[in-house]
């Protein structure tokens, strides 16, 4: 059994607002769930209403199978960190931490010993007797973190735990999440708007848009199988690129280039004749010599961005732009023609109308 189900939770705000639709879901102990989606799109909704924060409009919250509704956020034995650390300024990291196991009138000693063990698993060890406005944004975000992780509950609970970091501390306290949840193996649940805090912190990835579930899955799953073109778009970075266009006897036009898409459609390319089909393909899986199955297509270069470990670049064709991930060293100049190689297997297509990912055939 799920250790906690959301089944068809929708929320309405008091003023009409119907934030969230909807939202099903099934989580195992232990799982490291991510709420990811464009600011307003319901995530910290769905969060609150899990704490018990927020009143839950329609559906069933379950906990072990038990109906929780209506249960109060202490007796749903969840731990929330926020955006801001809310410590208290004046105490110091020792009885911010302590804060929860005091007010529960928890012996002293065995306080301490929680306090320097949870200090221990988030490096916070020297830094016992300093007052919050001594320490780091990342040092105070742990101390928050410590504070949740030290009453040992069911569900730990983060809204955008990373954003008041600065892009380095964020990039390490995203790995210390992670190895804490390794070592604590807590149940998590997570909120960002950020995709790459999504797929690197993930066991599994909820995709949001305007208050709906767009698609569930693991990291690879929503990287290599978007369901439509919402989410093909939000997971990767460069996103993928797009190109819109009218398909004629399984053919599209990219710039002056020609892709054959009757391959990848089989019988399914009469139903989209003669009508626009959306087709999408990753910056970082094209070629430079064709090593697969494929099509090749010539654009004019635009713009490049060497970044160190890639270059992206800018391209036209026609009317239609791309951006393309190489290697540095394959790095084109820019106003020349560029050619390249996109592979069948590194293809999507999307109904235009629907924007649904089009089921095609396996090409190697
Ligand atoms: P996210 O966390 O994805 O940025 P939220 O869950 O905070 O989004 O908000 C989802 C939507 O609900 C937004 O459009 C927001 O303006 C709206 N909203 C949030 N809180 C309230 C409220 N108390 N009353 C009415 N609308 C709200």
């Amino acid at each position: 059994m799920a250790y906690i189900t959301l089944k068809n939770i929708n929320k309405i705000y008091p003023n009409g607002y119907h934030a969230v639709h909807d939202f099903n879901l099934e989580i195992d102990k232990g799982e490291f769930i991510v709420f990811v989606g464009p600011s307003g799109c319901g995530k910290s909704t769905t969060l609150r209403m899990i704490a018990g924060l927020e009143d839950i409009s329609n559906g069933d919250f379950l906990i072990n199978g038990n109906r929780a509704n209506e249960l109060g956020p202490r007796e749903r034995e969840v731990a929330m960190v926020f955006q801001s650390y809310a410590l208290y300024p004046q105490m110091t990291v020792f009885d911010n931490i302590a804060f929860g196991l005091t007010l529960q009138g928890v012996d002293e000693e065995v306080i301490e010993e929680k306090v320097k063990k949870t200090a221990a698993i988030l490096g916070l060890t020297d830094y016992l007797d300093r007052l919050p406005r001594a320490l780091s944004g990342g040092q105070r975000q742990r101390v928050a973190i410590g504070r949740a992780i030290i009453r040992k509950v069911g569900i730990f609970l983060m809204d955008e735990p990373l954003s008041n970091l600065d892009a380095k501390q964020r990039v390490t306290m995203r790995s210390e999440i992670a190895q804490i949840h390794r070592e604590t193996g807590a149940t998590t649940i997570y909120v960002t708007h950020d995709q790459t805090e999504a797929m690197t912190l993930a066991d599994r990835i909820v995709v949001m848009k305007d208050g709906y579930v767009q698609q569930i899955g693991t990291p690879y799953e929503l990287y290599f199988n978007p369901v439509n073109v919402f989410v093909a778009g939000f997971i990767g970075e460069p996103p993928m690129n797009f190109v819109r266009e009218k398909m004629t006897k399984g053919v599209i036009k990219f710039g002056d280039n020609t892709i054959d898409l009757n391959k990848l459609l089989g019988k399914k390319a009469a139903q989209y004749e003669g009508k626009e089909i959306i087709f999408g393909f990753r910056p970082e899986s094209i070629e430079l010599t064709a090593e697969h199955d494929g099509a090749k297509a010539v654009a004019q270069v635009e713009l490049t961005e060497m970044l160190g470990d890639n270059t992206n670049v800018y391209i036209t064709a026609g009317e239609d732009k791309a951006i393309l991930k190489v290697d540095p060293h394959d790095t084109p100049e820019i106003d020349t023609d560029f050619t390249f190689y996109i592979p069948y297997r590194s293809m999507y297509l999307f109904d235009a109308e629907t924007e649904e990912v089009i089921p095609t055939e396996a090409v190697q």
